[in-house]
């Protein structure tokens, strides 16, 4: 009886350390708070203030060479990649009447937060202006002593390489395009996946055992349906990006 008793407590250790293995990252910021928009300033301290691990931001080279953040390559009718910064972006608001951000003033806002910042390189037409986007990134972050806090992600294999490539040592880099097999990722120094969660759920489910034994950390995007968020915590994944962070965080019991 005693030693069932004792396999039965283990066994919940386990569960709940399994659960709290999980981290939360905010998609495009906590946006869905009151009075926020997606990829706003508000958006990463609305992350920051339910305590999530990480926040998610999408960023763009200006013609001019600044670092804007947003998620689609245009805003209000405007080329983020073609347009001045000086000219049309400037005065650019969001839906909830910030102006749409410099990564610059970005990272000033981070640097006074604990979460961390996953900056998503969006994939230029141009693909030398896409890599200018990563050094520019790159150097901004280092500017502000943020290297340590911040991971990251892209669709294009490029900008991923060249993330492995120019980024400081034990920076951590996520492919989101989902046609890698663990192998090539684990071959390029990738962190890890952070794919669609079809991706696990139907096309590869091998793929998320595959990934943690060779030691890769699984990000997945972007789950908002309770049963999925429920089925990945399972898994044990390290990290699910959400638009729902506070249902995730209260199944994670954070
Ligand atoms: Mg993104």
């Amino acid at each position: 009886m005693k030693i069932q008793k004792l396999f039965l407590s283990v066994a919940l250790l386990c569960s709940v350390s399994a659960m709290a293995d999980t981290e939360i990252i905010a998609h495009r910021g906590y946006w869905r708070a009151p009075g926020s928009a997606q990829n706003s300033l508000s958006s990463y301290q609305n992350a920051d203030r339910i305590g999530c691990f990480g926040s998610e931001i999408d960023v763009w080279l200006t013609k001019d060479g600044v670092v804007v953040v947003n998620h689609d390559p245009s805003y209000n009718g405007v080329v983020l990649e073609t347009a001045t910064y000086a000219g049309e972006v400037k005065n650019l608001k969001l839906a909830n009447g910030e102006k749409l951000p410099t990564l610059e003033e970005y990272l000033q806002v981070v640097k006074k937060g604990k979460t961390r910042l996953v900056i998503e390189i969006k994939t230029h037409k141009d693909m030398w202006r896409e890599n200018l986007c990563v050094d520019k990134v790159l150097e901004l972050v280092k500017k502000y002593k943020l290297t340590k806090r911040v991971d990251y992600i892209a669709f294009s294999y490029n900008a991923t390489l060249r993330l492995i490539e120019k980024a400081p040592k034990g920076t951590e880099v996520y492919y989101l395009n989902g046609d890698k097999s663990p192998q090539e990722l684990k071959q390029i120094g990738a962190a890890g996946p952070d794919y669609n969660e079809n991706i696990f759920l139907s096309k590869h489910p091998e793929w998320l055992a595959e990934f943690k034994r060779l030691g890769l950390k699984v990000n997945v995007w972007t789950v908002d349906k309770k049963e999925n968020l429920q089925f990945f915590i399972d898994k044990g994944v390290e990290f699910i990006t959400t638009n729902e962070p506070e249902l995730l965080k209260g199944m994670l019991g954070k």
